[in-house]
């Protein structure tokens, strides 16, 4: 406990990291314990706070998943092991899925099935980290990213995005901060927390800087295909020749079964520096500590992807245009909080406060807290993103619910505004 090493100053690191979990459990905490506020009666707690939409009934999962998931079960024929790197044909299936949008074809060696993108995450991070070595990471981003480098001791540099800008990538930055110890750059497209799309002619200019740092692209594909707005989804990987990407996924997101844990690591490097047989060995060996998913998840699969409907993508991608759509303008209608385009993509956007029109408003933390005790709304502090005084608010909920925490989070903000300002 008391030999002051390096080791320790990375502990303390690790206990300073915020965690959207543990912030978003504080704020809870926070509106269990201020009982009596008000008029006495507490209002209904809604939580724009966590990208979980399986909790509301509109958001269902498609049957033929779910009929998939029960006659892997049932048939027992998958109650054993599979391959730690997921069985052949789960494999496959995703091989073939993901190639759909690709130039050239995936074969199943390029794919390892993980226990969701979180596992998917912690793999490439895992594989990456070496003494010395650095990674480049959106702000704002996605905290598990920073959690899992600080247990990996891989140093996290972060570029910026640009929100004048949609979002972009700020590809000078990255080139200024990179130097012959980074190892790879993370993007998130659709992205999390911002809701852009990235355009082709932006992923093509990622691909081409990291050519130039001769880095690798980590894309989160977490949010593939939910885009709503002009831009198409293009996966990164449609550029894996100019730089090679490690393509990260789930079914998560898009078949709303965050709970079912079953992911993909994808090396969509046509020029085959991941086909080595040194590297092959090396991430397969990682992969005999994992275990994998739950086997007849995984071979359920196949079924997964190749059944599922277009008319459900269609209904999810409904739903959530018509509710950024809707949180959009009625953010434009509360003068201290802006955003400056409508979102596109994922299911959260980032919306900045301005403290000027706020008499009793400290910072980002102070408004999410107090909008909790008062309102029971929750939303996300922007510095757990890394954006210090602004909001991430996740709209994939029951309209009917987010038009309600619309509402309380406009009056919250009128009855705090500074006097002279109210209308
Ligand atoms: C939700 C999310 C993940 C984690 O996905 P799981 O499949 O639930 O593990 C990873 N990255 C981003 C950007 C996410 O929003």
């Amino acid at each position: 406990m008391e030999n002051g090493g390096a080791g320790n100053n990375y502990e303390g690191e690790l206990n300073s990291k915020v965690t959207i979990k543990g912030i978003l459990s504080l704020l809870m905490e926070s509106i269990e314990g201020g009982g009596e506020h008000g008029d006495g009666k507490r209002k209904r707690v809604i939580s724009l706070g966590m990208g979980d939409p399986s909790a509301y009934s509109c958001f269902h999962p498609p049957d033929v998943a779910q009929h998939a998931v029960v006659e892997t079960l049932q048939s027992d024929m998958f109650n054993g092991y599979s391959p730690t790197v997921g069985l052949p044909q789960t494999r496959r299936a995703i091989a073939e899925y993901l190639s759909k949008d690709l130039p050239y074809k995936l074969s199943s060696d390029d794919v390892f099935v993980t226990s969701g993108c979180t596992q998917a995450i912690d793999v490439a991070l895992a594989l990456l980290a070496c003494p010395g070595a650095n990674i480049l990471l959106p702000r704002p981003g996605f905290p598990i990213y920073e959690l899992c480098a600080s247990f990996r001791h891989l140093e996290v540099r972060h570029f910026d995005l640009l929100p004048e800008r949609g979002w972009e990538v700020d590809l000078e930055g990255v080139e200024s901060l990179a130097d012959h110890n980074t190892v790879a750059m993370v993007i998130i497209n659709p992205g999390n927390p911002c809701g852009n799309v990235y355009s082709q002619h932006h992923l093509r200019k990622i691909a081409e800087t990291a050519q130039k740092l001769r880095i690798l692209v980590i894309a989160d594909e977490v949010y593939g295909h939910l885009a709503f707005g002009d831009t198409p989804f293009v996966p990164m990987g449609r550029y894996g020749s100019i730089s090679p990407v490690l393509t990260l996924g789930s079914l998560s997101k898009r078949w709303i079964v965050p709970g079912w844990r079953l992911g993909w690591f994808v090396t969509t490097d046509p020029s085959g520096m991941f086909r080595k047989p040194k590297v092959v060995e090396r991430i397969k060996k990682y992969f005999d500590i994992l275990g994998g998913p739950a086997t007849f998840m995984q071979a359920a699969v196949p079924r997964i992807l190749e059944q599922t409907e277009a008319s459900f993508f269609k209904k999810t991608i409904n739903i959530l245009k018509h509710n950024s759509d809707a949180c959009y303008s009625r953010i434009k209608d509360i003068p201290c909080l802006s955003c400056l385009q409508k979102p596109s993509g994922s299911m959260a956007m980032m919306v900045k406060i301005n403290l000027s029109l706020l008499e009793d408003i400290r910072d980002d933390i102070d408004f999410c807290f107090k909008l909790a005790r008062e309102e029971s709304v929750i939303i996300l502090p922007g510095l757990a993103v890394g954006l210090k005084d602004w909001l991430r608010i996740t709209f994939a909920v029951e309209p009917s619910s987010l038009e309600e925490a619309m509402g309380r989070i406009k009056s919250f903000c009128l009855k705090h505004t500074k006097p002279n300002l109210n209308i």
